[in-house]
């Protein structure tokens, strides 16, 4: 069965906010004590009843992930290649309503900016574009990635979603990760944020990670943009859709992220405010659901939360991170994505995580040992 399919058939969103909401302690207590957790537990650990319970959640994940990924935090950081789309996503600084300045990077300033992040020592790229698949298109990509693949050892797209076919492609050109949220699980929801262009199509989006996965790429983050719907109802879905893909495609690992919306040209108001305390109780309940799931959080978050919630069961962080496309190399930033709230450098974020006893991981990933890389 289709993951839409048990969307629609098991998990209808109306059923599950009502059942998160009806959630008492007596429940969490039981829902903690099990060895196994199921998707009712998981949905227990995430009502506003368990927010009781987040000093034990927060041992419980803690004890997880140092069992299964010890101290370290991998890192990389985005290039944005484009902010030219098609789309009018409400929430989004690069929406074709917006007036910002429009780029795309030449392959000399891919270069540029590859140059100077490579030099920082990060060694696992993200290259974020919007959709504008008539100027981002398959023949540019392949060219980005190409360039990349000389300063990179991990090379993962956060683009507009392509075929199976598509991301063949790109993963034979070097590409071993692909990131790509959902948004929001609610279809309805969905199709309101997103009121014109491609991305209007939920399922077409919904089903790249399992395309991503079939056409052999190894790492894959999923998530939704915390603050357009309930919160609670839409993690419950993040976790679903994971434990959906680890079990369909379990070749492939599988990343969860919790942005949440943040200051971006538009000035859209988030649906729902989402506070610290809300991000962390996902970030527990997913880790305790999902035990492999590595966890993401961007440069989005503040340092000073950033660096609370390292021992709570996040394995992978963005840093030094420029939100617009040539922002590493330009003086001048404009046109960009949203606004970074942690913007220590490189070489001040891996000092801080080792003066907490963590380890910053640059490189977990060679595909030269791959045989079918070209
Ligand atoms: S979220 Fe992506 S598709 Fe939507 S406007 Fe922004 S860049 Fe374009």
């Amino acid at each position: 069965m289709s993951f839409y399919k048990i969307l629609q058939e098991k998990f209808t969103w109306e059923r599950i906010k009502d059942f998160i909401y009806s959630r008492e302690s007596i429940h969490v207590e039981n829902a903690l004590s099990k060895p196994e957790k199921s998707a009712e537990d998981f949905a227990t650990l995430l009502s506003p009843a368990a927010e009781n319970f987040l000093e034990e959640m927060a041992s419980t994940a803690s004890k997880i992930t140092r069992q299964r990924f010890g101290k370290t935090i991998k890192l990389y950081a985005p290039i944005y290649l484009s902010n030219e789309c098609t789309n009018s996503c409400v929430y989004c600084g690069f929406n074709r309503k917006n007036d910002i300045e429009r780029k795309t990077l030449s392959y000399s300033e891919i270069e540029k900016e590859a140059t100077i992040i490579s030099s920082q020592g990060i060694r696992h790229i993200l290259l974020v574009s919007g959709e504008s698949p008539n100027v981002v298109n398959m023949e540019y990509l392949k060219e980005a990635v190409n360039i990349c693949r000389k300063y990179f050892s991990s090379i993962s797209i956060e683009i507009y979603p392509l075929s199976e076919e598509n991301y063949y492609e790109l993963y034979k050109e070097g590409v071993d990760g692909l990131t790509i949220y959902q948004e929001t699980y609610n279809e309805k929801t969905y199709s309101q944020v997103h009121p014109a262009g491609k991305k209007r199509n939920y399922l077409w989006r919904l089903e790249s990670p399992e395309r991503g996965a079939d056409a052999g790429i190894r790492t894959i983050g999923i998530g939704a943009l915390m603050g357009l719907e309930d919160f609670r109802t839409e993690e419950f879905f993040v976790g679903m859709h994971a434990d959906y893909l680890m079990k369909n495609y379990w070749k492939t690992h599988f990343t969860i992220s919790f942005p949440r919306i943040r200051k971006a040209a538009g000035n859209f108001t988030p649906h729902q405010f989402i506070s610290d305390k809300n991000l962390v109780q996902c970030m527990l309940a997913l880790r305790i659901f999902k035990n492999d799931a590595g966890l993401v959080i961007s440069t989005r978050e503040s340092s000073e939360f950033r660096d609370n919630i390292l021992p709570l069961g996040v394995t992978q962080m963005s840093a030094g991170s420029k939100t617009e496309p040539g922002g590493y190399h330009n003086e001048k930033h404009t046109g960009e994505q949203f606004e970074v709230e942690d913007d220590r450098s490189v070489a001040e974020f891996v000092q801080s995580l080792k003066d907490k006893g963590f380890d910053p991981v640059n490189k977990d990933w060679d595909r030269a040992f791959l045989n079918t890389a070209s």
